[in-house]
C-alpha cells in the first residue's frame, strides 16, 4: 500500500476554487489559525486560512474574486477590486508562507521554495461591465480565470441558477469576451453558467474550458452539476472538470432530505425571528434542529465517487479538485476545512490510483490546462 502522506508530499496539489477572498475582506486574518466556531462579534467560521491549507499539503489556490449577481455594476467592480486588494494584502502579510502566482510554472518553483501559490480567479464577470479594457485590466491585476457568471444572468451568458435565460447561452458580448480572453490566455470557467452557454463556449472557444467546481449530474441530478455529455466535451477540447466538496452538489439523498426540511420549516423560522418569544415557533424550530441532526451528512468519500465517474468518462487527464471553501455552508464529513484534504489522496490510493494519476489529478491537470490556454494565446 502507498504511504498517503508520501504521495500527497509529492503532488503539486492545487485547490481551483476557495472563497477566501470573502473571508478577507470581512477582516480575518488568514497569517494565523483564524478560530472556529462563530460567536457574535467575533469572526464566523472559516474553512480555510495558511496554517490550515500547510496541514492539508495544499500547494496552490486560485481565491475566487467573487461578486454577487444582486449588485450594481459599480459596485460589483468596486468589490472585485477590493478583494484583489485584500488578497494582495493578505499574501503581503504571510510571505513567508504565500506568493501571489501568475503562470503554471509557478506552482512548481514556489513549493520548491516552500510556499504556496496564490492564484486569482474571478467569479462572475459581472466586474468588468461592459468592457473588454476592464477584463484586459483584470488579467493584468493576475485573474487567471473568470466564471463567466453564478448565480444570475449578467451581461455575458446566462446561469445555470436563472429560472429565466435572458440570452438563450451567450450574449454578443459574451462572444467577444469569449475571443478576448483565448487572446490574453485567461481561462473560461464553465462552473455556474446554463447549458446552453456552456455549449456555446464549446463552440467559440480556441481554448480548452475548465469548471473549476463542478460536480456530476449523473450522480447528484442538480442543474449546477454537469452532465455526462458535458463532461466529456470538456475532455475532448482538451480541459478539466473540478470536483466541488458542497454536499447539496455531491449527493441527491442529501439534498432532497434538506430541502423537505426546509420547504416544512422556513416558514416557521422567518417568523421566528420577527417573534422570538414565541412559544410556539420555538417548539416547532426545536423538532426542525431534531430532524436536521437525523440527516445522514455526505462523507468525503462521495467525493472520490465523483471523481471516479468523472475518470470514466473524460480520463484521468480531465479531472480535478475545486473544494469551494469558505463558499459553502456544509461540509462533507471528514472533510471539514482545507486541512483535511489527504483524506481525499488515501481514498484514491484505497480505491486503486496510481500515484501518477493521483498527482494529475491533485494539480498538475489543471496546471497543463493553463499551458495550454497560453499556448493559444501565443498562437502556438
Ligand atoms: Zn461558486
Amino acid at each position: 500500500m502507498m504511504d498517503t502522506r508520501a504521495v500527497h508530499e509529492s503532488a503539486v496539489v492545487l485547490d481551483s476554487h476557495c472563497d477566501a477572498p470573502c473571508m478577507l475582506i470581512k477582516g480575518a486574518d488568514f497569517s494565523g489559525r483564524v478560530p472556529q466556531g462563530y460567536t457574535p462579534g467575533k469572526f464566523p467560521l472559516t474553512q480555510v486560512d495558511f496554517p490550515r491549507m500547510r496541514k492539508g499539503g495544499v500547494d496552490a489556490s486560485f481565491f475566487a474574486v467573487y461578486t454577487s449577481n444582486s449588485l450594481l455594476p459599480d459596485a460589483a467592480t468596486r468589490r472585485a477590486l477590493e478583494m484583489v486588494a485584500a488578497i494582495f494584502d493578505a499574501v503581503e502579510h504571510a510571505s513567508d508562507v504565500a506568493a501571489i502566482a501568475l503562470s503554471p510554472e509557478e506552482a512548481y518553483e514556489n513549493k520548491k521554495k516552500g510556499l504556496i501559490s496564490i492564484y486569482l480567479g474571478m467569479e462572475n464577470g459581472a466586474p468588468i461591465q461592459k468592457s473588454l479594457s476592464l477584463l484586459r485590466l483584470f488579467y493584468r491585476l493576475g485573474i487567471r480565470y473568470m466564471t463567466l457568471t453564478h448565480c444570475g444572468n449578467n451581461e455575458i451568458c446566462d446561469s445555470s441558477s436563472a429560472p429565466e435565460k435572458r440570452w438563450g447561452g451567450l450574449s454578443p458580448f459574451g462572444r467577444k469576451v469569449i475571443a478576448e480572453m483565448n487572446r490574453l490566455g485567461m481561462l473560461i470557467d464553465v462552473s455556474h453558467i446554463s447549458d446552453e452557454s456552456f455549449w456555446d463556449c464549446i463552440r467559440y472557444s480556441e481554448a480548452p474550458l475548465v469548471a473549476t467546481h463542478s460536480c456530476c449530474r449523473a450522480i447528484a441530478n442538480v442543474p449546477r452539476n454537469m452532465s455526462d455529455e458535458m463532461i466529456r466535451a470538456v475532455a475532448e477540447n482538451g480541459g478539466v472538470v473540478q470536483i466541488n466538496f458542497y454536499p447539496f452538489f455531491l449527493d441527491d439523498t442529501f439534498t432532497s432530505e434538506e430541502k423537505a426540511l426546509t420547504d416544512r420549516f422556513d416558514d416557521a423560522d422567518y417568523a421566528w425571528r420577527d417573534n422570538p418569544s414565541s412559544p410556539d415557533l420555538q417548539k416547532t424550530l426545536a423538532q426542525a434542529a431534531e430532524k436536521q441532526a437525523g440527516i445522514r451528512r455526505v462523507s468525503y468519500k462521495r467525493v472520490v465517487d465523483h471523481i471516479d465517474h468523472a475518470v470514466e468518462i473524460a480520463g484521468v487527464d480531465h479531472v480535478g479538485i475545486g473544494s469551494d471553501f469558505d463558499g459553502i455552508n456544509v461540509t462533507p464529513e471528514g472533510l471539514e476545512d482545507i486541512s483535511m484534504l489527504p483524506v481525499l489522496t488515501e481514498e484514491m490510493i484505497r480505491r486503486g490510483y496510481s500515484e501518477q494519476s493521483i498527482r494529475k489529478i491533485l494539480g498538475e491537470n489543471f496546471l497543463n490546462v493553463m499551458k495550454k490556454a497560453r499556448d493559444v494565446a501565443e498562437g502556438r
